[in-house]
């Protein structure tokens, strides 16, 4: 008998499972896959995140594999470019892009050596219950062998955004929006050298690239259109891909064309809806994609996985210790979780509707001149700035001000008086 079974092991599930486990509980993680292996994610981890790896005592091990750390934003709306890098959270003042190869196969490690059981290719076939519905437990199959029965007080679901733990639960989503892009992302070799350490994105009309640099001397370079594009994109992915690179970054393009060379397949997906779920019921909960999914844009997935991982071991050593009952302390997690994210939440589905508000379009302005700022907006996306202090009606107010008449009056829309 386990304490906790996680179905699931990448960001979400290895992470929940070490820090259970260096709490002293009995914790078993089932996947389907087996590590090292890939998965369809670019994998831009933000400075919030990287505190969280050197609390766990993880950072220096990922650093250790040379991945180049990004130490610059620069953002291109249109003609207007905004360069700075979010103010560091504690001395961690870099993000990093590791290939999930990488990431996941440390987390992997990093679980079963706090004393978590791993078993790898291992599939979930379903939940088990009580009379009452309680989940008890689940139904698995590791590989060529039969389906057999394992059981635990608690059942954990870190499978991702199509979860069989809230499938069979029932798990409630709210907040959605259906998916709002498509991406399509590969690996070049041969770019200038003064990419290394800068995360560049170009967002012009209805297309987004983003060139984030990663291993072995590589640089991902995604580019991202409206959902209703997919059929279409995926018709001729390459040529789709190249032409949006032309038009929203031609010099990147020419810079591609001049020597840089493509060095793996394209990968993508459009299966990006944006929900919250209700992530907990009687035996069973939720934590990353499977309890909270959002377009990838800002890149916040990997990050919020570790942030809702080590909120949930928290609300799951309350309950274990008897501190609390399990819907108070579970409620207190969905409420930590929901209150750490809406705002980004928000944005996130503004910029992957490739739709900005008037006032947004002249926010950026704002951040084009002023480095502070910048830096202020840049932190948001990291977590490193709170985004409620920098989303306040009177910050934004006081942002605004900066701007002449004329500006000010295209968010109104009435007639510039100065
Ligand atoms: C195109 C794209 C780009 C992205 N870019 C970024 C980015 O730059 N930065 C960022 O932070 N985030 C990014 N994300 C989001 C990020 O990939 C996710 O938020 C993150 O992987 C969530 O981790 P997870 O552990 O919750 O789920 P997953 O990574 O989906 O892991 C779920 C695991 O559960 C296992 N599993 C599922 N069902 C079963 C079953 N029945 N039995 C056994 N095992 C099972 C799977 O094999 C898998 O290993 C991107 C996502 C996409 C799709």
């Amino acid at each position: 008998m386990y304490d906790v079974i996680v179905v699931g092991a990448r960001c979400a599930g290895s992470p929940l499972a070490m820090l259970l486990a260096r709490k002293g509980y009995r914790v078993v993680v089932l996947d389907r896959a087996s590590f090292p292996r890939d998965t369809v994610s670019t994998h831009y981890v933000q400075p919030s995140g990287l505190a969280r790896l050197r609390r766990w005592g993880l950072l220096d091990r990922l650093t250790a594999t040379g991945c180049p750390p990004v130490t610059e934003a620069l953002w291109w709306f249109g003609e207007t470019s905004v360069r700075g890098f979010a103010p560091p959270h504690g001395d961690i003042a870099m993000a990093l892009a590791p290939r999930r190869t990488v990431l996941d196969a440390l987390l992997v490690d990093a679980a079963r050596e706090a004393g978590a059981e791993i078993r790898e290719s291992c599939t979930v076939r379903s939940l088990v219950r009580d009379d009452d519905g309680r989940v008890t437990g689940v139904r698995c199959q590791e590989q060529g062998g039969a389906e057999h029965t394992l059981s635990a007080p608690i059942v954990i679901g870190a499978d991702g955004r199509d979860s069989l733990v809230a499938r069979e639960t029932g798990a409630e989503k709210y907040n959605s929006r259906p998916p709002l892009t498509v991406v399509y992302y590969t690996y070049w070799r041969g770019l200038r050298p003064e990419r290394r350490h800068r995360n560049e994105v170009f967002l012009e009309g209805d297309k987004q690239i983003g060139v984030i640099p990663t291993h072995d001397d590589a640089y991902l370079i995604q580019a991202a259109r409206p959902h209703d594009f997919f059929g279409e994109y995926r018709s001729d992915i390459e040529r789709h891909y190249l032409k949006a690179i032309e038009e929203a970054a031609p010099a990147l393009a020419s810079e591609l064309a001049d020597g840089a060379e493509r060095v793996e397949r394209f990968r993508g997906s459009a299966s990006l809806e944006n929900f919250y779920r209700k992530p907990y019921g009687p035996g069973w909960a939720l934590v990353g994609d499977a309890g909270y999914h959002k377009d990838p844009l800002t890149g916040q997935g990997i990050s919020d996985a570790w942030r809702d991982a080590e909120l949930l071991a928290d609300a799951v050593h309350e309950v274990r210790s008897g501190h609390t009952d399990w819907d108070t302390a579970m409620a207190g997690y969905e409420r930590l979780r929901n209150a750490a994210s809406e705002l980004i939440y928000e944005f996130t589905c503004e910029a992957a509707s490739f739709e900005f508000d008037p006032m947004t379009r002249q926010l950026v302005r704002v951040l084009a001149e002023n480095r502070d700022e910048a830096d202020r907006f840049f932190g948001v996306i990291a977590g490193t700035v709170p985004a409620e202090e920098f989303f306040a009606p009177d910050n934004l107010l006081s942002m605004l001000a900066r701007l002449p008449a004329e500006a000010l009056a295209e968010i109104t829309g009435t007639e510039g008086t100065r």
